[in-house]
């Protein structure tokens, strides 16, 4: 197999006696946007701090390009970290501050550098606006400005420090799009911290999820969002439903789990490791739930009553009573010509079901 572009083998960082990263082994591809995800004290500022140089690893090897980055000093590494902060200079102008990251770079004749700033603000679309100062610019164009000054260098590796963080949320959604363009354009590995799931899962090819200095699981948005191999996964990307159960029986190439809360059996998809007897979690993402007035001819159908809903358009958002348990559907509204309506009122009695291949099994 052809080397990874990044290899991080085993890395662990101690504070004193606290582990703040504790053995993470990942692999990044060339050109990938690949995120670390988790919540706040996770690690993944640490991580980011050690692949960047500011931070040395307790234990562990990370290898960049084929290249140990051991002893390896931040400035001699292909890798720029774009900081929460931007740190921009407020005295200069906008054209000034993506050159200061060329300012050592000795290798370029004055022309040469006048010419990469040219090319840096054709690429964030900033240069009408090079001659203005940063506080006569947005707080998205301050963002890119602090984007095209990372990517002046001509890094391979960019490490973004929750870099939409500073944006309102309009604005952090328009300018995600533009990082995935402008990460397509020049080809550079970007790696993401954030403890934004939805940015995670718009942003990147690849998401590793951290908790307390873990990876507990990497994948791409699909894997992670439908397959999640644990609690805290499932979790923490997307709201789930999870209930306690046990498993009564392998059933073909499905499970057959009793679930006292929803007070019927479920028919669920197989995991091999699991056995008969065994306690486990059920999860079951709120959109795979149908629900309809009336019995459906489907597997895992139960009977409620609609305690809650939440009306948003395009579909609503029900919070349905079962006897041990409080689920919640999100379902399509039925349209009606111009007109989109719920499918179902308060107190009304509705069934629910939902497909054995959406009805998860977790052990951790
Ligand atoms: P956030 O999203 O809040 O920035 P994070 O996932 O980036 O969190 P880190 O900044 O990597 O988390 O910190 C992980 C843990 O390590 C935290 O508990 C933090 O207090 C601790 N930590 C980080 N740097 C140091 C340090 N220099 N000395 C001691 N403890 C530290």
């Amino acid at each position: 197999m052809e080397d990874p572009f990044l290899r991080i083998e085993g890395v662990s960082k101690s504070f004193g006696t606290f582990k703040a990263v504790d053995s993470v082994t990942l692999t990044v591809g060339k050109g990938e946007i690949f995120s670390l995800l988790g919540g706040s004290g996770c690690g993944k500022t640490t991580l980011l701090r050690m692949l960047a140089g500011f931070e040395e690893p307790t234990a562990g090897r990370i290898f960049l390009d084929g290249r140990d980055m051991a002893g390896v000093p931040p400035w001699e590494r292909p890798v720029h970290m774009m900081f929460q902060s931007y740190a921009i200079f407020p005295h200069m102008t906008v054209a000034a501050n993506v050159g200061y990251g060329l300012k050592h770079e000795t290798s370029l004749t004055k022309a040469q550098k006048a010419a990469r700033v040219a090319e840096m603000l054709d690429l964030v679309q900033l240069t009408p606006f090079a001659h203005r100062k940063p506080h006569q610019i947005s707080g998205g164009q301050r963002q890119r400005v602090a984007l095209a000054r990372a990517l002046a260098r001509q890094p391979k590796l960019l490490l973004l420090d929750e870099p939409l963080a500073a944006l309102d949320k309009k604005l952090r959604e328009h300018t995600q799009f533009e990082l995935m363009s402008i990460q397509q354009r020049t080809g550079v590995t970007f790696i993401v911290v954030t403890h934004d799931q939805e940015e995670a899962m718009t942003l990147s090819d690849r998401i590793a999820v951290m908790d307390k200095g873990q990876v507990k699981q990497v994948g791409s948005p699909t894997e992670i969002y439908e397959f999640p191999n644990s609690r805290f996964v499932a979790g923490f990307i997307g709201s789930v439903n999870s209930f306690e159960a046990r498993v009564t029986r392998r059933d073909g190439s499905h499970l057959r789990l009793s679930v006292p809360a929803i007070g019927a059996e479920v028919l669920a998809r197989d995991v091999p490791s699991v056995v008969e007897g065994q306690s486990v979690t059920l999860a079951v993402r709120p959109e795979k739930i149908h629900l309809t007035k009336d019995r459906p001819d489907a597997a895992n159908a139960v009977q409620g009553h609609v305690k809650d809903l939440a009306y948003f358009g395009k579909d609503s958002l029900y919070r349905v009573e079962l006897p041990g348990a409080l689920v919640q559907a999100h379902a399509v509204n039925a349209r009606r010509g111009d007109e989109a309506s719920r499918v179902a009122d308060w107190d009304d009695a509705v069934w629910l079901s939902f497909d054995p291949a959406s009805a998860i099994v977790l052990v951790d």
